[in-house]
């Protein structure tokens, strides 16, 4: 990374300590302004925790870690109010006069404009993931943390929310971190590959494809066998 590139989130060291096991022993990260960084692992490698403690939801943890700007967090579970309807959703946390016309432009962009006054149970899962996007979206976030934000998704609506991240982040250049565990998801929308094993980063694969990608581009499927 070039020095001069402004960086959101710089970490060093950082170690999180589960009783007897340390799930993250030791994990350097920096993402430069406007970058995608995907987080792979198996199951059980400590990316929730990761992302948690990048989140300032973890006060348990050690090491050196900063974030600049300020954020937003999409979860795989949407965690919409159910007593609040979509835009009263999306308006959350925004402050002042024109959070209304904040939260209506949101939900344009992520395609639900004619669902802003629908409760949260009459909406399918994707579109309460793009409301969750939405709610995230609406803060202007210099950075993007993603759990598994597709995982719970059926294949279909998983590839048009990949789209829909796709122009979203060209659009809004915000930096994000993506866990996940579908390695063309990765390769899809990354800029740089992370692999976690054994509470420290394993592996890192820049993506040098251009956007927007296909699984089908060239390139693609010699960056997946590094993997
Ligand atoms: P991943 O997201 O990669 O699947 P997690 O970060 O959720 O992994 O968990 C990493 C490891 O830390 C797992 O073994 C998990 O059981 C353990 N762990 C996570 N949170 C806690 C907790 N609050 N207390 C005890 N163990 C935890
Ligand atoms: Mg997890």
């Amino acid at each position: 990374m070039a020095a001069r590139t402004a960086r959101i989130v710089s970490a060093t060291g950082v170690r999180r300590v589960f009783g007897s096991t340390a799930v993250l022993d030791g994990i350097d990260l920096a993402i430069a302004k406007g970058e995608v960084v995907a987080l792979l692992g198996a199951s059980g490698s400590g990316k929730s925790t990761l992302l948690r403690i990048l989140a300032g939801l973890d006060e348990e943890a050690t090491g050196e870690f900063t974030t600049r700007g300020s954020q937003a967090v999409v979860f795989q579970e949407h965690r919409l109010l159910p007593w609040k309807r979509v835009a009263d959703n999306v308006a959350l946390g925004v402050r002042g006069k024109d959070a209304a016309v904040r939260a209506a432009t949101a939900l344009t962009e992520v395609g639900l404009a004619d669902r802003a006054r629908a409760w949260p149970a009459e909406l399918s899962g994707g579109q309460s993931q793009r409301v969750a996007f939405a709610r995230a979206l609406v803060r202007e976030p210099d950075l993007l943390l993603l759990d598994e934000p597709f995982g719970a998704l059926d294949a279909l609506t998983r590839l048009r929310m990949q789209a829909l991240f796709g122009r979203l982040h060209a659009h809004h250049g915000f930096a994000a971190l993506l866990v996940t565990h579908d390695v063309d998801e990765a390769l899809l929308l990354a800029d740089r590959l992370l692999v976690l094993d054994a509470g420290r980063i394993a592996e890192e694969i820049d993506v040098d494809l251009p956007r927007p990608r296909a699984v089908d581009a060239p390139g693609f499927g010699a960056l997946r066998r590094k993997l």
